[in-house]
């Protein structure tokens, strides 16, 4: 059979699926799960030679609210409150019906990705820009924790994943409907010339779960010129845009590409995502202050959403000082030995050790502790409007913790406009027969600035919502539920 897409192609198919799946993360193993449980033939493709892109490297962190654990720890929360921080947190750019399936599903993603193995910890957390507490941290605050209980559930279904099997290009029938792929079987990263080229029919379509673009290095210069190869990111060297390319490339609608987030927790004394985040956000931001470091003063609300907290930090214009003492890390209940061992976090006896090692003014930084600890005490309101979480306890516990912290690109908010059943849209916003996104590689969802924890709960849901819708595109005549 011929390529329909291109009659000059001669590959003929070689392989036919109900549906394709490019990516082995959240989205894709929850789209691919839930194809294959409504009995479909699936083929799950992943071009490293491991699985799980970012979402295996990921904290493991889910926003859901209204949950039974937010209810047995007194947390009053409803969909309705998330979708509300969600849309403050994303300057109203989101696509509000599909930020609403997000925070109308969420329990039910959380309450799935339970019922299929993956363990949480006894407690929920408030995430910057969060306004209530509804970040579920998985076991060991860990993504595996999820992935791993999801793909042995695709194992049980007996699914696969088809690894080093890389998307080239999307493959179109003449009617425009996307009916298959072709891949470089055997591919190498980042040999772009490793493997064999393939193509795979896909009967009911193809569902894109690639994940983001945080390490592609043109298509981010192209969005935002002042994110150049001096600016780190967190994500796995795997997260380049070619299936963003692709989708675009038969005509798909890209949207809000060029907001592109910054971890405002980042350490500039390691690579990568490394242990650092660990440190600030789980313990310096909630228990702890940021303070400049040639003021000695605080200069934000480090509980606030990630957008204000790293533009803040910019505004600096060098690395900023986030500080917490040994009863902040008791509270936390975070391990901070790895920061330790690493160098990333320092410890010191006293507030004039920690000051003399970043160049901070003593005196100055003296008096910004004992002006929030005062503030604790009397209960006062934060100047910087900080969210004080209950019990929270003042900065005076030697020894002190400090690390230096530098924003770096952590999420691509920007993506494949879908809509609420997970169909890709055209630039004519018509639905693109066949072509289902979901997680990461979609945008739109998040506007200006995704929330902590709402990445995954958007791939779980999403993921769900794609698996299933494109199980029952029967002959490319959607019959969506
Ligand atoms: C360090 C870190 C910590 C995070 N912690 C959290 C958290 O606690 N909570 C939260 O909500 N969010 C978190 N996030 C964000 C969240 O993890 C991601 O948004 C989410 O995992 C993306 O999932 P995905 O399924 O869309 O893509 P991914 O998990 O990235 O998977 C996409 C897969 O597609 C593959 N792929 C790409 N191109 C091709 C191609 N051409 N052919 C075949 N395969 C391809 C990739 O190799 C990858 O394996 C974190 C992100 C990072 C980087």
């Amino acid at each position: 059979m011929l390529n329909l897409a291109n009659p000059t192609d001669s590959l003929p198919w070689q392989e036919t699926v109900d549906l394709v799946v490019v990516g082995s993360g959240f989205a894709g193993l929850a789209a691919a799960f839930e194809a294959k449980s409504a009995g479909c033939s699936v083929r799950i493709l992943e071009k490293m030679k491991g699985y799980g892109g970012n979402s295996v490297i990921s904290d493991g962190a889910v926003a859901a609210a209204g949950t039974d654990m937010q209810q047995r720890q007194g947390i009053a929360d409803s969909k309705e409150q998330m979708l509300r921080d969600m849309l403050r947190a994303g300057l109203s750019l989101n696509h509000t019906e599909l930020a609403r399936t997000v925070a109308e599903q969420s329990k039910e993603a959380l309450e799935w990705s339970i019922a299929l193995g993956a363990r949480y910890q006894d407690r929920v957390q408030a995430f910057g820009g969060h306004s209530r507490a509804r970040s579920h941290l998985a076991h060991r605050t860990s993504g595996f924790s999820i992935i791993k209980p999801m793909l042995s559930a695709c194992r049980e279904l007996g699914l696969d994943i088809a690894t080093q099997h890389k998307l080239q290009r999307l493959i179109c029938n003449e009617q425009g409907r996307v009916c298959g792929v072709r891949v470089r079987e055997g591919y190498t990263y980042p040999d772009r010339n490793s493997g064999v080229p393939k193509n795979i029919k896909a009967r009911l379509g193809v569902v894109l779960a690639a994940g983001g673009f945080g390490n592609d290095l043109p298509l981010r210069r192209t969005q935002v010129p002042d994110l150049n190869e001096s600016v780190d990111s967190t994500n796995k060297p795997s997260t380049t845009g070619e299936v963003l390319r692709q989708a675009m490339a038969v005509g798909a609608m890209p949207v809000h590409l060029s907001w592109i987030q910054l971890g405002p927790w980042g350490c500039p004394d390691e690579k990568g995502y490394g242990v650092g985040p660990g440190f600030a956000s789980y313990i310096a931001m909630p228990y702890g202050i940021m303070v400049n470091p040639d003021t000695g003063r605080r200069f934000m609300n480090e509980s606030a959403d990630r957008k204000t907290r790293a533009d803040a930090i910019l505004q600096v214009g060098r690395p900023c000082i986030c500080i917490a003492d040994s009863r902040g890390v008791e509270q936390s209940g975070y391990d901070i030995q790895r920061c330790l061992d690493k160098g990333v976090v320092r410890g010191f006896s006293d507030p004039a050790a920690l000051a003399a090692a970043y160049g901070i003014p003593e005196g100055i930084l003296q008096e910004t502790l004992q002006a929030y600890n005062d503030a604790l005490k009397h209960q006062a309101p934060d100047p910087y409007q900080k969210n004080i979480l209950p019990g929270s306890a003042a900065l005076k516990h030697p020894p002190y913790y400090a690390m230096r912290v530098w924003p770096k690109v952590h999420h691509t908010m920007g993506g494949l406009q879908i809509d609420t059943r997970a169909r890709v849209l055209d630039t004519k916003q018509r639905i693109i027969p066949g072509l289902f996104a979901a997680g990461e590689v979609t945008g739109g969802i998040h506007g200006a600035c995704r929330l902590g924890s709402c990445a995954i709960t958007d791939c779980l849901v999403f993921g769900r919502i794609a698996g299933k819708n494109a199980a029952r595109n029967e002959h490319g005549n959607h019959r969506a539920v």
